[in-house]
C-alpha cells in the first residue's frame, strides 16, 4: 500500500469559487489566474472546474502552451509579459495577450516580425512599485505602442498593493483614472481582494477582474474575514491517516526537541504527513487538525515524514483513521487553508502553492 497521503482537487469548488467571483462583479468578465501551476492545484487539474472563464492569466510560456494543448482557445494573458524575443513568436503564433510594462518590452516589440498583431495590456505602477510604468510615463508608453504596426489593441492595466487591507485602493484607482480617463481600451484592476472588499468602487472601472486566491477557496483577508464568510468552498483537500498510537503519561514529552509535555494521561495519533509533504513546519502546538472530521490539535514539531495530534476529542481513533490536514473532511467538516497558514505565520497562497511533488494528487 502506498503510503496514505493524498491531496485531493475539487472540480466543483472551483467552479464555484469562480461563479462566486463572477457575482462580485457582475458586469466585469473574469481572467481565471491560474500562474504557479494554478497555485500549486495544477493546470490540467484545475481546467474542467475553471473552464468557464473567460480566459486565463498566468506568467510562464509553458503554461500557456498547456492551456493551448488543452485546446482552451479563448483568451491567455500573460502577466509578466515577454522576457525576450522569441517570446514574442510564440505569442503570435499561439494567440497570447501579453502585459507591457517597462520600454524594453516596446523595444522588442518594436523589432518582432508578425503577420498578427498583438492585444497588449499596458501595465501602470499606480503605486505598488513592481512592475510598471508610473503615471508620469504611462502616456508616453501608450503613445509608443499605439504608433507600432506590431500593436492591434491596448488594454490598460494595473496591481493593487492594499486591496486586503486598511489602505484600500481609492489612492491607486485616483492615480489610474487621472491619467488613463480619456484613453479607449479596455482596464482590468481588480485582484480577489479588490473584487470581493471593493467591488462598489470598482465594478464601473473593471472590464476584466483578475481573481486568482478566491478562485482557490482561500480568503484574501484571513483572519478579517473567511473564506466561508466570503461564500468561498476549499479546492484543496490534503488528507493522510493516523499510522500510530502512543499513550503518554504525564511528564512524556513528544517529538524533536521535546517541545510538547503532556500533564495527564494523552493519547497522541501520529500522522503520515510532514514537512516534506508541503505541511508548513513552523506550525506548533495548538495547530487545528481534523481526525474522523473532528477538531482537534496538533502537538510537538513537524518532523519530515510526521506530525502528532491529540486524540482526546476523538477516542474512537486508531490506526487507519482519517486525518484532514486541510479541506474538507468525509463528515463534510471544513478545516481551511487559511488557519493552518496563520498558525504558520503565512498565507493560505503559499501553502497551495507548496504542496510537495511526492505528494499524490487525484481530481474529486
Ligand atoms: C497573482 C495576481 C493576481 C491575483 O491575485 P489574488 O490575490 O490571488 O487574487 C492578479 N493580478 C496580478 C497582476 C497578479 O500577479
Amino acid at each position: 500500500m502506498p503510503r496514505p497521503i493524498l491531496a485531493t482537487i475539487h472540480t466543483a469548488a472551483l467552479a464555484h469559487n469562480l461563479a462566486r467571483m463572477r457575482a462580485a462583479a457582475p458586469d466585469a468578465r473574469v481572467w481565471a489566474i491560474v500562474k504557479a501551476n494554478a497555485y500549486g492545484h495544477g493546470i490540467e487539474r484545475t481546467f474542467d472546474g475553471l473552464r468557464s472563464a473567460d480566459g486565463f492569466a498566468l506568467l510562464d510560456l509553458s503554461e500557456a502552451q498547456r492551456l493551448r494543448a488543452l485546446d482552451w482557445r479563448g483568451p491567455i494573458l500573460l502577466l509578466e509579459g515577454c522576457f525576450e524575443l522569441r517570446d514574442l513568436e510564440l505569442c503570435s503564433r499561439l494567440g497570447l495577450w501579453h502585459v507591457v510594462h517597462c520600454n524594453e518590452q516596446i523595444d522588442m516589440l518594436a523589432t518582432h516580425k508578425t503577420q498578427l498583431p498583438h492585444r497588449v495590456f499596458l501595465k501602470m505602477n499606480s503605486g505598488m512599485n513592481r512592475l510598471g510604468f508610473t503615471p508620469e510615463r504611462y502616456r508616453a508608453a501608450w503613445t509608443r505602442l499605439n504608433a507600432l504596426p506590431q500593436v492591434e489593441e491596448i488594454s490598460l492595466i494595473t496591481h493593487f498593493s492594499d486591496a486586503d487591507g486598511a489602505k484600500g485602493v481609492q489612492a491607486q484607482v485616483a492615480a489610474f483614472e487621472a491619467v488613463t480617463h480619456d484613453l479607449p481600451g479596455e482596464r482590468s484592476l481588480s485582484n480577489s481582494a479588490a473584487a470581493l472588499r471593493h467591488g462598489d468602487v470598482m465594478a464601473p472601472k473593471s472590464d476584466w477582474i483578475r481573481p486568482g486566491i478566491a478562485v482557490y477557496g482561500s480568503s484574501p483577508d484571513f483572519p478579517e474575514r473567511s473564506a466561508a464568510e466570503w461564500g468561498l468552498l476549499p479546492t484543496m483537500t490534503l488528507a493522510s491517516k493516523i499510522i500510530g498510537v502512543q499513550e503518554l503519561q504525564a511528564g512524556d514529552t513528544v517529538g524533536y526537541g521535546s517541545s510538547f509535555t503532556a500533564d495527564g494521561p494523552l493519547r497522541i495519533g501520529v500522522v503520515a504527513c510532514g514537512y516534506a509533504d508541503g505541511y508548513p513546519r513552523h506550525c506548533t502546538t495548538g495547530t487545528p487538525v481534523l481526525v474522523n472530521g473532528v477538531r482537534t490539535r496538533m502537538v510537538g514539531r513537524v518532523s519530515m515524514d510526521m506530525i502528532t495530534v491529540d486524540l482526546s476529542p476523538v477516542p474512537d481513533a486508531r490506526i487507519g483513521s482519517d486525518v484532514t490536514l486541510w479541506g474538507r473532511a468525509a463528515n463534510g467538516e471544513v478545516l481551511s487553508i487559511d488557519e493552518i497558514a496563520l498558525a504558520a505565520g503565512t498565507v493560505g497562497y503559499e501553502l497551495m502553492c507548496a504542496l510537495a511533488p511526492r505528494v499524490p494528487v487525484v481530481v474529486g
